[in-house]
C-alpha cells in the first residue's frame, strides 16, 4: 500500500492510473477506522483494481461548537488496518495542502439539507460538498462508497454527483454494528459506560418504528412519537431529532408510501450519535443504497 500525502502527487498518480484504464474506487474518510470504514474498501476492492482512501479531518465541515479538535486520530492503526482491507493508495493530505490558500468559491447544498442533521448542523453539508468535490478532481474515481449510517450524506452525494454531472457511480453500503446493535462509529468512545449501555435504545427505538410501519401503521408521526417516547425511557440522551421522511429527497410525508427513511440523533454528554433504517415502501429494510440515476 502506497501513501502519498501530497496533492499533486495524488494527481500525478490517478492520472496515470486512468491512462492505464484502472478502474479507482474511492471512500473518503475522517480516519479511526472500525469495521464501517473497512467494510466500504472491502467492496471497494471487490468492484475495482485500485481503491484510493482518503484520511481527512474536513475543518469545513464541523460547526464552530462541534468535536473537529476532539476528533480521535490513530494513523498507525489506520494504515495498517486500510493495508489489510485492501487499500492500494491511503491518501493522507494536510490542511495546508487541502486549503492552501481562502477559498475563492463557495459551495451550498440547495436540497435535502432542512431536514435531519442539516437542520441543526447549518454549513455542515456545504463543507462535505466542497471537499469531496476536491477530492473527486484530485482522485477522478470511477466508484465512490459511502456508508448508509451517515443516509443523509448519501443523499446530499447523489445530489451532488447528478447536479453537477461527476462520472462517478455512487454505492451506499449497510451500516456496521456492534454486536447489540449499536451502529459503530468514531464517537462511541466519548460514551460513559452508562451511556454506552443506553445508547443501543436509539437502534432498538428505530427497529420497533420499523415493525410498526410493517405492522401496516402509514402515519409517520405516530412512527416518530413511539421512537421518541422509546429513546426517552432509556435513554439517559437528549433528542435532537427523530424523523420519518422520503428517502433520497428526504422530503416530508403525509403516509408511508415510498422509500424513506427513519432517522434519529441523540446528544450524550460528550458525543452526538446518529442511526436510521431505510425503508421501503413496506417498511422492510434496505442495506443498499444505489443511485437511481446519473
Ligand atoms: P467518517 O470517517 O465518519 O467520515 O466516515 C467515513 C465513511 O464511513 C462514511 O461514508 C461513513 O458513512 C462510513 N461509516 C462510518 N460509520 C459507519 C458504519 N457504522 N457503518 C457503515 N459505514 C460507516
Amino acid at each position: 500500500m502506497e501513501i502519498i500525502r501530497s496533492v499533486e502527487t495524488m494527481k500525478n498518480q490517478c492520472h496515470d492510473l486512468m491512462k492505464r484504464d484502472k478502474q479507482v474506487g474511492f471512500v473518503a474518510t475522517m480516519g479511526f477506522f472500525h469495521e464501517g470504514h473497512l467494510n466500504l474498501m472491502t467492496r471497494a476492492k471487490m468492484e475495482n483494481n485500485i481503491v484510493v482512501a482518503s484520511i481527512f479531518v474536513n475543518p469545513l465541515q464541523f460547526g464552530p461548537n462541534e468535536d473537529y479538535e476532539n476528533y480521535p486520530p490513530d494513523e498507525e492503526q489506520d494504515i495498517i488496518l486500510a493495508k489489510q482491507a485492501g487499500v492500494d493508495i491511503l491518501f493522507i493530505p494536510t490542511e495546508r495542502d487541502m486549503y492552501p490558500n481562502q477559498m475563492l468559491i463557495s459551495m451550498s447544498v440547495e436540497a435535502r439539507t432542512d431536514v435531519l442533521c442539516g437542520r441543526t448542523r447549518p454549513g455542515h453539508f456545504d463543507g462535505v460538498i466542497t471537499v469531496l468535490t476536491k477530492l473527486f478532481h484530485i482522485i477522478q474515481p470511477n466508484r465512490t462508497y459511502f456508508g448508509l449510517k451517515d443516509a443523509q450524506q448519501v443523499a446530499v452525494v447523489d445530489a451532488l454527483i447528478t447536479s453537477l454531472n461527476f462520472p462517478i457511480e455512487l454505492i451506499g453500503i449497510e451500516t456496521a454494528r456492534e454486536d447489540d446493535g449499536l451502529a459503530k462509529s468514531s464517537r462511541n468512545v466519548h460514551l460513559s459506560n452508562e451511556e454506552r449501555k443506553e445508547a443501543v435504545w436509539i437502534y432498538k427505538a428505530l427497529m420497533k418504528g420499523q415493525q410498526l410501519v410493517v405492522d401496516g401503521e402509514k402515519n409517520p408521526a405516530m412512527i416518530v412519537k413511539e421512537v421518541k417516547n422509546t429513546i426517552s425511557k432509556h435513554t439517559s440522551g437528549t433528542i435532537d431529532y427523530v424523523e420519518l421522511v422520503s428517502y433520497p429527497r428526504l422530503t416530508s410525508l403525509s403516509a408511508i408510501d415510498e422509500q424513506s427513511i427513519l432517522a434519529a440523533a441523540v446528544n450524550f454528554k460528550k458525543a452526538r450519535l446518529i442511526d436510521n433504517l431505510l425503508l421501503d415502501k413496506n417498511g422492510e429494510m434496505l442495506n443498499q443504497y444505489l443511485q437511481e440515476e446519473n
